[in-house]
């Protein structure tokens, strides 16, 4: 099976394999959702949800966010880890809100990319599951791994892996794609003792039964 069609197969089945799956951060509005991204690195979405809702709650705008004090947002948000780092980017992205958007989400991966705290993967999590818009592929340490196991790259660097699947996959599948790679990769293919056995792709999948075979030591 080549490349393209593994691609093919796997995006007609891993929407029947996971009908239901979605961004697992808690949100409801744009803003929410760029705050609980830059929460979520190195930080399990889980632990974003517990604290986000008392953080929407004191700041439920950008000019909320750029006047909070340092030390009380660091202590609002302490349990997501890297707090006094995440603390400076929230506020600084919430002044570049005010300062350059009037306090509104902007819809470019240019913009949004451009604001502190947020890279491309932020943008590419916020205008596919707050937007809508299909502009990339977000690239986790899930979708990675799983890209390679599946053999539908060679990179580790996750813009070139981006770039690939890109390629393979229809452009309106980009949010849908990365959300069911995660999902697999939290429930079946784990980065360690992946159920190869029980696996759902094991007749497509070149890594099942050896899963560390694409991965680079
Ligand atoms: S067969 Fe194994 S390595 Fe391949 S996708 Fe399934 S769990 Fe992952």
């Amino acid at each position: 099976m080549t490349r393209k069609e593994r691609a093919k197969t796997l995006a007609k089945e891993l929407p029947e394999i996971y009908p239901d799956a979605h961004c697992e951060l808690d949100f409801g509005n744009p803003l929410e959702l760029l705050v609980a991204t830059i929460l979520s690195a190195q930080c399990t979405d889980v632990r974003v949800n517990m604290v986000t809702p008392s953080l929407f709650k004191r700041c439920p705008s950008a000019a909320d966010y750029a006047g909070i004090p340092q030390e009380e947002l660091e202590t609002i948000i302490r349990s997501t880890g890297f707090y006094r780092n995440k603390a400076k980017s929230i506020r600084g992205m919430g002044a570049a809100l005010v300062e350059r958007h009037d306090g509104v989400v902007p819809k470019t991966i240019a913009e949004l990319s451009a604001l502190p705290g947020a890279g491309r993967k932020t943008a590419n999590v916020v205008l596919g599951n707050a937007f809508g818009i299909n502009e990339g592929v977000v690239v986790d340490t899930h979708v990675g791994r799983l890209s390679l196991r599946l053999g539908l790259t060679k990179n580790s660097d996750p813009v070139k892996v981006e770039q690939d699947l890109m390629k393979l996959f229809p452009r309106e599948q980009w949010t849908d794609l990365s959300h069911w790679l995660i999902w697999h990769g939290r429930r079946r293919c784990k980065a360690r003792n992946p159920d190869c056995e029980g696996c759902e792709l094991r007749e497509l999948c070149p890594s099942a039964d050896q899963p560390d075979r694409y991965l680079k030591k």
